[in-house]
């Protein structure tokens, strides 16, 4: 199926797996079976409109706006079958090892898109086809209810639409970074308190702002050690901890202090399921949410280049490269 792609997102993985510690570098358990070719077309976060569909398929037409799931697997084992393509053991993910969205075009299974609901836009869709659909499939798998506490241990931006998710959702988040801006702006999208972990102690601090207690559900977002510990810390007694930062730090932790006499669930989540994808855009247009605010970059495909450089110095907020629309809504490909 080919998509003219109208935004690709700009993802710290990208220049992590890429350039600062590239996967052939990385520790083969922790990669299980993503792979890197330097020479794709990148953006793993693809959202436009079908240009043209191949044979068999039925459930998609040329026009329809659709976000691309970026893992994508044989279709036939036991875990896709199940919609986790990113368990896989033949998989491929798309602007890493196959090629992705910074291009007019990009050649997608049919089976890996999700159609997007008219409220939902190409960039929020682009950014659920990673970082926010992560981050809300993170909150999802640490069984978030309404009412809760949940702590967010970096706010980068998966992090950041944790928080957003679980204040849409009603909880009463406290946010934890070291980096003053980030925190500032969890704050500004729906955080109620916002610590730094550099300050102290964090199971101390959350307690002190939390009448007492540790936080039901915290999250680490941050995919290292020091903000493992802090997730596990900021938990209560009886608590739940979702690890969603994808790094390959080895931890240590104490399980006996840590998560045995704490009680703790602890769960482990890899970005999201295929159908996740298709029911997180539907239930954000059903609920009205929309993660526009936390798109502060766009860029047209001329400035990519320096989009990926602004990226690179840590901007705030999502970037995305945005196509123009073009004058009617029928894509400009022609089918033959
Ligand atoms: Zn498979
Ligand atoms: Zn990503």
């Amino acid at each position: 199926m080919l998509v003219e792609i109208r935004a690709a997102g700009l993802c710290g993985s990208d220049i992590h797996m890429l350039y600062r510690k590239p996967a052939s570098e990385r520790r083969a358990e922790i990669m299980r079976g993503l792979t890197i070719d330097p020479d794709i077309i990148c953006s793993h976060e693809p959202a436009g409109v079908v240009a043209d569909v191949g044979p068999g398929v039925t459930h998609l037409s040329v026009g329809d706006r659709v976000a691309v799931a970026h893992l994508s697997g044989c279709g036939v084992c036991l875990s896709c079958r199940r919609g986790w393509d990113i368990d896989c053991e033949d998989k491929q993910t798309y602007g890493f090892d196959r090629d992705g969205a910074m291009a007019d075009f990009m050649l997608a299974e049919a089976r890996d898109c999700a159609v997007l609901p008219d409220a939902v836009s190409f960039t929020e869709g682009a950014f659920y086809a990673c970082g926010a659909g992560t981050g809300y499939a993170a909150l999802k798998r640490g069984g978030f209810t309404a009412g809760e506490t949940v702590a967010v241990v970096g706010l980068g931006q998966v992090g950041l639409c944790a928080a957003y998710f679980a204040a849409a959702g009603g909880a009463r988040v406290i946010a934890i970074d070291p980096v003053e801006e980030r925190r500032e702006f969890a704050l500004q999208h729906g955080a109620t308190v916002a610590l730094d972990p550099t300050q102290g102690d964090v199971a101390e601090m959350v307690s002190a702002v939390n009448g007492g207690r540790g936080a039901h559900l915290a999250i680490d977002a941050t995919g290292v050690s020091a903000g493992r510990r802090a997730a596990l810390d900021a938990a209560r007694t009886w608590g739940r901890v979702v690890m969603v930062g994808f790094g390959d730090d080895e931890t240590s932790i104490d399980v006996g202090a840590q998560i045995i006499q704490k009680q703790l669930t602890v769960v482990g989540a890899w970005v999201y399921s295929t159908p996740d994808l298709q029911e997180m855009v539907d239930d954000v247009a059903a609920r009205g949410l929309s993660v526009a605010p936390l798109i502060l970059h766009e860029y047209t495909p001329d400035q990519a280049e320096q989009a990926w450089k602004d990226v690179d110095s840590g901007s705030l907020g999502k970037s995305m490269v945005v196509w123009p629309e073009p004058a009617t809504d029928t894509p400009s490909h022609s089918v033959a």
